[in-house]
């Protein structure tokens, strides 16, 4: 029987990436307010929130300075925005403080109000600087499979999940996915990391001269696969696959929506991992999810392609109304400031071995096959059958009844497709509330195990 509120919410809302179907009778978790790394429903029952609400909230749920900080903007000038040449101090100094940061050659930095906009913003430039420069057969996109990079037309194309394929009549053509850089799913028997690096090198390779080089603008990747599983890409990955990419000319672009700003003990996931992007990706915690707000780096040559076309063409086409929205900026600095005089990013790093251990731990319990992780993110596939690594029946949802035992047991995880099971709590989190996120995560695996042998399923 749902509560009110509850039957409310289902009257109402669609709720985004839901089962809409058994939604109906599940009904919402309403959450009302938080504090640190704790989120409180409507009973004021506390949650440990072990996903940093959607990989964002790196600073937790009561830093009163990004209250201040937005509230000041709110009171002086709540909007204003860039098109045109208009332009505002909260903009204007987060690109600054932005570009000493980037992991890549940037001049400037394009703002946008999401992750999607940002990797959609990547597409159109990629397909605007090769037609300016005489190319316009390079506008292939390759990413790879489980990548994830957003809902747009254009970066569910990009994403590598069936959920935003299959009925969705995408990917786009012209947007191809090479093989997941997940060594325990997909590489074979005896299969070294390295050598397993090689062979999809080796097939990113000739998926492009199958394609024609010619024809291909760029390659998308996480330097860590959020959704796509909480995976990090094996040995000799990056390596293997820029060499590929540097062959053929092929833009590098790195999504660091999830990545960015410490999550894996570096600024960004690019360093953490050996990449050497041309170009990235930001949004979630450049405001720690206080306000929405992303944004792509620009080197200084695709600018100037920008200001040449200008020349010719006039108007720069592209911009939605809230990029650079002057509140989501004046949140966004006072973010990066506190990362660093906090030292946000080197507590991560402090911290990492604990939660690591803790994480790898749990690839004892019975149902787990893999525990995996960096830094402050990790994920644990479910199997039913360890030695074999088969996987349960899909349609029994274990990972997402897993959740739920967790939830039950005051902790948000997240389940993702494929039995996955993500963990990326508040970048904040202390050393005392890492434990008790892994003891209450140990407890739902437990009931999990319980459940599955009672159900019978394998
Ligand atoms: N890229 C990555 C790596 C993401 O994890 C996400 C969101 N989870 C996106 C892009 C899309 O961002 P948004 O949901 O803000 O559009």
């Amino acid at each position: 029987m749902l509560s009110n509120r509850a039957a409310r919410d289902v009257a109402t809302l669609v709720h985004p990436y839901t089962n809409l179907s058994t939604f109906r009778e599940t009904g919402p978790l309403v959450l009302e307010r938080g504090h640190g790394v704790w989120v409180y429903d409507g009973d004021g029952r506390p949650y440990l929130e072990g996903m940093a609400g959607l990989w964002c909230t790196a600073l937790g749920y009561s830093n009163e300075e990004l209250v201040e900080a937005a509230s000041e903007q709110l009171s002086r000038l709540p909007f204003t925005h860039l098109f045109s040449g208009r332009s505002h101090d909260p903009a204007i100094e987060l690109a600054e403080a932005l570009k000493e940061l980037m992991p890549c050659p940037t001049s400037k930095v394009f703002f946008t109000s999401s992750g999607s906009e940002a990797n959609d913003t990547q597409v159109k430039l990629l397909w605007y600087l090769n037609n300016a420069l005489g190319q316009p057969r390079r506008k292939k996109i390759v990413s790879h499979v489980r990548g994830y990079h957003g809902v747009t037309v254009a970066t569910a194309s990009m994403t590598g999940l069936p959920a935003n394929h299959a009925d969705w009549d995408l990917p786009l053509p012209g947007f191809l996915h090479a093989g997941c850089p997940h060594h325990y799913r997909f590489a074979q028997a005896g299969e070294s990391e390295r050598d397993f690096s090689a062979r999809l090198a080796a097939d990113l390779d000739a998926l492009i001269q199958r394609e024609d080089p010619e024809t291909i603008a760029a390659f998308v990747t996480e330097p860590v696969l959020g959704a796509g599983g909480a995976v990090v890409p094996p040995e000799g990955y990056f390596e293997a696959i820029q060499a590929v990419t540097e062959r053929y000319g092929i833009r590098l672009v790195a999504d660091e929506v999830i990545c960015g700003f410490g999550r894996t003990g570096e600024w960004f996931g690019s360093q953490a991992l050996g990449l050497r992007p041309d170009t990235i990706s930001f949004a979630k915690a450049v405001t720690s999810g206080y306000m929405p707000l992303g944004g792509v780096s620009v080197d200084p040559a695709l600018y100037d392609v920008l200001v040449a076309q200008s020349a010719k063409l006039g108007t720069f086409g592209h911009g939605t109304t809230y990029s650079g929205h002057p509140v989501a900026c004046a949140v966004a600095l006072k973010t990066l400031e506190i990362y660093r005089r906090d030292r946000i990013v080197e507590g991560v790093r402090e911290k990492a071995p604990q939660f690591q251990a803790r994480l790898s731990a749990l690839a004892g319990h019975p149902i787990v096959g893999e525990a995996r992780g960096i830094g402050l993110i990790g994920g644990l596939e479910i199997v039913a059958d360890k030695a074999s690594r088969a996987q349960f029946d899909p349609k029994a949802g274990v990972a997402a009844r897993c959740v739920a035992f967790a939830q039950d047991e005051g902790l948000i995880v997240r389940f993702l497709a494929g039995d996955r099971i993500a963990v990326c709590p508040p970048l904040v989190i202390q050393p005392g509330e890492i434990d008790t996120l892994f003891e209450r995560l140990g407890r739902a695996l437990d009931r999990t195990a319980a459940w599955v042998a009672a159900e019978g399923l394998e």
